[in-house]
This record gives structure tokens, C-alpha cells and sequence, in this order.
């Protein structure tokens, strides 16, 4: 057993009540990787925001839960190294589906973890979530749990249709469960495919796909049930277009690409929602910047040469989303 306070690590407790309170949204960026999880750091530690860093299921059997946690650790450390005095690095699990993966997280210093029983029929979704609460609240570990499906893929996460979140059911959905944050369902969506070409209208200009608005009456009912409760955005890419445009311009293939755009999250940012979800806008910024290596320098073979302006251009998009759309810039001097 291995306390995240050992590591350097922090819960959501404290940083969601401020961000609730302070109108804006906490950063979590998934990561499967060293060139990733230096990105993340680099950009906290310069803007002095708080961050959580998220570790799917895809991402342990890809790189490992035990190595991911080390990375962890070692990124509290590297965050000193670059002046962030106290650095304020939450280490979650996204998406996790069994109480035994849970209990795995906790136990080896994960200061957060998603219980996702929303596919679940509701009553054991309450039972699944208050066991895993059970469990982490005694270590002082905060969980998120879920009501409502999101469309979309996101590693193995998927749902042919979203169902919205029915804010009949939060209050007794957070009460029975002792949930610290929940995640909510409002029209955001997992993957760079958020919505079909027939969902959305097309700009007259640009000929890009606009993508339909967020359901913010939904969200509203639900803060209306939960005053100040700590609410999660999932699939909460924007999928930049000049990205997708240099992924396609250099042989890549993401025709009609599309995402949350960015002023519905600057607007849920400043409700309750204190917790908005970004991967696939990172994976889009590293296949742009490495196809362009490739397609402009094919001699190259060193792993550093595309790598490294992979990472850069992750750090300007995690700068970009700190300090443009989430407002937590300088929240955690
Ligand atoms: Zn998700």
C-alpha cells in the first residue's frame, strides 16, 4: 500500500471547491507517455495551474499502471525542478470499471479514481460507486462517479447513443453514493468524431461541419438539484482544425473531424463544471507535428527529432486550454 500524499500527490477535494467557487475548470489530461506527461508538466508548472493527469484503461495496458504511477511521481519532482514550488498534480484513474481496478489504483498511490457504472442499470451503478467510495474515502482518495452515457469511443469506452444526465436523479444519486464529483452527460461526446456530418449544420464560409450546442439546460437543472457540487465534462476535445488539416495535408486521413468548440467550454467552465476532460486534442497536436517531420524531413530516424516537436506542440495546446478555455491559470501558486 502506497499513500499518493507520499508521492507528492493531492486529491480533487480542495481544487474542485475552488474552482466551483472561482468560475473555472480544472484541466485532465490523459497520458500514455513520457513526451505527454512532459507537456502536461512544463505547461502546469509555467501557468501554475493545477492539473490532473488521467490514466485510462487503454493507457495501463499500454504502458503499464505501475510505470504510469512512477511517471507520476517522478512528474511532482520535475514540476519542483521547473520553480513550481507546490505543485498541485492529482493522479486519476478515467473510466475505471470494476471496484477491483479501484482498489488497485488506490492501493498503489492514485489520489483520485472514476468509478463508471453508466451503463449500468441505475441501482448498481449507486451500489458499484458507494463500494468503490467506501473503499477510497478511507485513504482520503476522491472519486468521480457517472449518470448518463456519452456517445462516442474513447479507448474502450463506448456508446452507440447519449442518453443525457436526468437531474431528477443527482441528489439521490450523489447521497446514496458519497461521490466527490460527477460526471454528467450534456451532448459532449468521446473521440475526434463527435458528431455526425448530419448533426451539424456547415459554416457557409469555412464549409466546416459547426457541430449542435451543448445541452446547458440540462446542466443548469442539475446545478439547480446540486448547488456547488463539483460536476465533470468527459469528451471535451475542440479537435482543432488546422491540426486535423496538417494530419490530412500530410497523408493522414480525418475527413470531417469535429469537436466541442471552444466557447461552450469557456461557458461551462464557469458553472459547476470543474473538471473538463482533454485527450484527443492531444493526440491530434502529436500526429500533426510528427506527419510533418515525416513528410518534410524523411531522412530523419531519430525518435527525438519527431518526438520532440510532438511535445512541443502539445505544451502550446495544454498552455492554450489553461489559460484560453479553462481559466486555471495561476490557481495553484
Ligand atoms: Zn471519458
Amino acid at each position: 500500500m502506497v499513500s499518493y500524499k507520499e508521492l507528492g500527490l493531492v486529491n480533487t477535494r480542495e481544487m474542485f471547491a475552488k474552482a466551483v467557487k472561482g468560475g473555472y475548470a480544472i484541466p485532465a489530461f490523459n497520458f500514455n507517455n513520457m513526451e505527454q506527461l512532459q507537456a502536461i508538466v512544463m505547461a502546469s508548472a509555467e501557468t501554475k495551474s493545477p492539473v490532473i493527469l488521467q490514466v485510462s484503461k487503454g493507457a495501463r495496458n499500454y504502458a503499464n499502471q505501475t510505470l504510469l504511477r512512477y511517471m507520476a511521481e517522478g512528474a511532482v519532482e520535475y514540476a519542483k525542478e521547473l520553480g513550481w514550488e507546490h505543485p498541485q498534480i492529482v493522479l486519476h484513474l478515467d473510466h475505471g470499471d470494476s471496484f477491483e481496478l479501484c482498489k488497485s489504483c488506490v492501493d498503489m498511490g492514485f489520489s483520485s479514481v472514476m468509478i463508471d457504472g453508466s451503463s449500468l442499470p441505475y441501482d448498481e451503478n449507486v451500489a458499484l460507486t458507494k463500494k468503490v467510495v467506501d473503499y477510497a474515502h478511507q485513504f482520503d482518495v476522491t472519486v468521480e462517479g457517472e449518470l448518463g452515457v456519452l456517445a462516442g469511443v474513447e479507448d474502450e469506452v463506448s456508446s452507440e447513443q447519449s442518453h443525457y444526465t436526468k437531474p431528477e436523479e443527482v441528489v439521490d444519486f450523489t447521497s446514496k453514493t458519497g461521490v466527490d464529483s460527477l460526471a454528467i452527460s450534456i451532448g459532449t461526446s468521446h473521440g475526434a468524431y463527435k458528431f455526425k456530418p448530419e448533426q451539424c449544420t456547415r459554416d457557409p464560409k469555412t464549409g466546416r461541419l459547426v457541430p449542435p450546442p451543448l445541452a446547458f439546460d440540462v446542466l443548469k437543472g442539475v446545478e439547480e438539484k446540486l448547488p456547488g457540487f463539483p460536476i465533470v465534462l468527459h469528451g471535451s476535445s475542440s479537435v482543432p482544425q488546422e491540426y486535423v488539416d496538417t494530419i490530412n495535408k500530410f497523408g493522414g486521413k480525418l475527413p470531417d473531424a469535429v469537436g466541442i468548440p471552444e466557447d461552450q467550454l469557456r461557458k461551462a467552465a464557469k458553472s459547476a463544471v470543474c473538471k473538463i476532460n482533454i485527450d484527443s486534442d492531444s493526440r491530434l497536436a502529436m500526429t500533426a507535428a510528427v506527419r510533418k517531420v515525416f513528410a518534410e524531413h524523411p531522412e530523419q530516424f531519430d525518435p527525438r527529432k519527431y518526438l520532440g516537436p510532438a511535445r512541443d506542440e502539445m505544451k502550446k495546446l495544454y498552455e492554450h486550454k489553461i489559460k484560453e478555455v479553462l481559466g486555471s491559470e495561476g490557481k495553484a501558486e
